[in-house]
């Protein structure tokens, strides 16, 4: 949709907030819960809102017409008219979708009237982890509630944790405020989807709080390195529409795409070349870019790194990464070539598979940046805007805050689903006192609770989400304009309930106040709401460059850059037993696991292997021959720390003793499109995480593999079958 069409369409539009299903009124016949004026038959309503199924803060525009349904009420049948949700759109104002949409995004509507949504508050009447639950009252679940928080905040409130996702917005400021009266922590994210290496790489090289932002549009040649930012990397749509540009945008100028990565990914499938680089050696493998491009004095800006930094550089020994990376060294000096001669060069580095060193390869690949002389330059490397709202989650380890912990929070987190069986999650939940969820689904964490108090679903709630990434300083909003289908509660209601059961001072940030001091001159709340979110007007690109820093400075004497270290990925398992590589993703249509109930996201076949309705462990035609492996077979993937069974997909681009596997599967509770399909590579991970971060390394577990039976697997295509290994070591 574009711009012109958004304002025709939602200018129409009142402000008035359409009854839905939760009309009071009782009649037998069809009860008019609507207005007539609010919701007129056969015609569409457009209004703005926000996606909530990643972290990137989307917004949208949803299409509302008017609908019917039949509820029981009182033993009888009773239709009501209601206000339905059709379609979901990009919101073509907004500059993070820009009009567009991830299939996620467009299958949020699944979420919204999934028939395994939690109708109201339940206790838990059986055993912790058998999700076993009872119907309860608001008021009763809430007064239970208070008094157990009540009772470990008398006695020491550092044991209260609560867990959330990543997001930052009204939601985040609300529980940030709410855990300030209590006198508990700060909240926790502890979710793979905030990207920590990522943010801590930017803040350490260039001091920048957030998501660095790379103007990938107006870049000339781009060289990735493990971000695979079309497969769900940071915020997909917004990169999405920026390859978009960067290819086909700009009359006669096509950009050029290296990607460097350890499986064949959406990204590296659309780039000019892919260089398969073994898993954990991206790090050698920008230092060696680097070597050479000031080697061969192609680097433009070596005085905006840190002398140290330069001369690790300069004695880089090339030949390390040859070795590591299986790369020539001729490939890596035209590389270097080609990114030093272009006009406009950009390393595009990240983590989605994080290594034991991702930190070292991301700060590396900002110095290489540095070199390059384009950050802070239009198609160069962006500081992130800033953010309107506070009360963004940190990141940290939560381990060792779940073992001493008495009351638990989960809101957007489900750590049962993806923190490994080997941190002994399971036994933590179970042992923790109180637990409650406001997962809007029974989910595998959920299942330990001992409250289930859900929230609306985000297309039935008012908040505002501040983007993962944007290009200028956002703030996406969404104002409830049908009411929610069931006895749902927003959880910064629950937590309003629950601050005035206890008698604490707590008010919980709304849109309308938190935006007030956002709004610029002219600007109106009104406007805003219309237009779906309050965005700063788009300027020029043009940033500060950062000052150099200069490594080892002592504490106390200013910021710190780090210096270089290129140190060796660890794996966690006895190599002679288990010979491969384990390369567990977040994929493109489940993310982190979080949309696997959504049935239009099962049976989207998978961009790689095409498979519908289960995930497969991909495995590459040589030793998929050597173990006696066919596509389709049942296998098992041991680790040092458990076992999976899935069917097998012999990729003819895997790299040779890579076992890669998307995130997504293998749910134990999640509703009864994902509950026991498939299997979770997470749940066979080794405890090993980066040091610095506290980051689980998803890439760091080796493993065996051993062909089990002939099976089936099911797939929308299966013309690669034809193709032979690539041949390509
Ligand atoms: S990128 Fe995330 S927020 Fe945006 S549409 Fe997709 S799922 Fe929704």
């Amino acid at each position: 949709m574009d711009r012109r069409n958004f304002f025709k369409i939602v200018s129409t539009a009142s402000t008035g907030v359409l009854t839905g299903a939760c009309g009071k009124k009782l009649d037998r016949y069809v009860p008019l819960l609507v207005a007539e004026r609010e919701i007129v038959p056969g015609e569409e309503v457009w209004r703005p809102a926000a996606c909530g199924e990643c972290g990137a803060g989307c917004g949208v525009i949803v299409r509302v017409m008017e609908a019917e349904r039949v509820v029981e009420r009182q033993g009888d049948p009773v239709r009501e008219r209601i206000a339905t949700i059709k379609k979901i759109e990009g919101n073509p104002l907004d500059p993070v979708s820009g009009g567009r949409l991830c299939a996620r995004g467009q299958a949020a509507l699944q979420g919204l009237y999934n028939p395994d949504r939690l109708r109201g508050p339940l206790r838990r009447v059986g055993p912790k982890g058998k999700a076993e639950f009872a119907p309860t009252s608001w008021a009763e679940a809430i007064a239970v509630a208070a008094e157990k928080l009540e009772h470990v905040r008398a006695k020491d409130p550092s044991r209260i944790l609560f867990l959330t996702g990543p997001q930052a917005g009204t939601r985040a400021l609300t529980i940030a405020r709410f855990l300030e009266a209590l006198g508990a922590p700060p909240a926790v994210t502890f979710e793979i989807s905030d990207f920590p290496i990522e943010r801590k790489a930017a803040d350490l090289v260039f001091g920048w709080k957030g998501l660095p932002v790379y103007d990938l549009a107006n870049a000339r040649y781009v060289l990735g390195v493990g971000a695979d930012f079309l497969g769900g990397w940071a915020s997909p749509v917004f990169y999405a529409r920026q390859f978009g540009h960067f290819r086909q945008g700009r009359a006669d100028l096509r950009g050029r795409l290296t990607q460097a990565e350890s499986r064949m990914s959406i990204t590296a499938q659309a780039a000019d070349l892919w260089i398969p680089l073994p898993p954990g050696t991206e790090v050698l493998f920008t230092a060696a870019i680097a070597h050479l491009l000031l080697r061969e004095k192609l680097a433009r800006g070596p005085n905006g790194v840190p002398q140290q930094v330069v001369q690790a550089f300069e004695a880089f020994d090339v030949t390390r990464a040859v070795r590591a990376c299986g790369v020539e060294e001729r490939r890596l000096l035209r590389l270097a070539r080609e990114l030093g001669e272009s006009e406009r060069p950009l390393v595009m580095a990240g983590a989605s598979v994080v290594q034991t060193n991702s930190l070292e390869s991301v700060i590396t690949a900002h110095y290489l940046n540095l070199l390059l002389g384009n950050v802070g330059k239009p198609g160069g490397v962006l500081p992130p805007a800033p953010e309107p709202i506070g009360g963004r989650p940190g990141f940290a380890n939560a381990l060792a805050l779940l073992e001493r912990t008495q009351f638990v929070f989960l809101d957007g987190a489900n750590p049962a689903y993806t923190w490994p069986a080997s941190t002994g999650v399971a036994q933590k939940l179970e042992r923790v006192e109180t637990l409650v969820s406001f997962a809007p689904f029974l989910d595998d964490s959920g299942a330990y609770a001992d409250l289930l108090l859900p929230d609306h679903h985000m297309l039935e709630a008012t908040a505002a989400i501040v983007p993962a990434v944007a290009p200028v300083a956002a703030v996406t909003l969404a104002t409830q304009f049908v009411e929610p289908l069931y006895e749902t509660r927003a959880t910064e209601q629950v937590l309003t309930e629950l601050a005035k059961k206890m008698e604490l001072t707590f008010e919980p940030a709304t849109p309308k106040n938190v935006l007030a001091s956002a709004l610029t001159e002219g600007q109106t709340w009104e406007e805003a709401v219309r237009q779906g979110g309050v965005w700063a007007a788009a300027g020029g690109v043009e940033a500060e460059q950062p000052k150099p820093r200069k490594t080892g400075t002592r504490r106390g004497e200013g910021p710190t850059a780090p210096a270089l270290e290129l140190s060796a990925p660890s794996f966690f398992g006895d190599t002679s037993q288990f010979p491969y590589y384990f390369h567990p993703y977040p994929s493109l249509q489940f993310g982190d696991g979080r949309a696997a109930n959504l049935p239009w996201m099962q049976e989207l076949p998978d961009p790689v292997s095409s498979a519908m309705w289960g995930l497969p462990v991909e495995i590459d035609p040589q030793n998929a021959a050597r173990l006696g492996i066919r596509t389709g077979d049942l296998v098992r993937v041991e680790s040092a720390h458990g076992r999976l069974e899935a069917p097998a997909y012999v990729h003819p681009a895997a790299i040779p003793g890579v076992i890669s596997m998307a995130i997504g599967d293998g749910h134990r509770h999640f509703g009864r499109y994902a509950s026991n399909r498939g299997a979770n590579p997470l749940s066979i991970l080794a405890p090993v995480w980066e040091k610095s971060t506290g980051a689980l390394a998803l890439g760091a577990t080796r493993v065996r593999i051993t062909r089990l039976a002939s099976g089936r697997l099911i797939q929308f295509s299966v013309s690669d079958r034809e193709q032979g290994p690539w041949g390509y070591r």
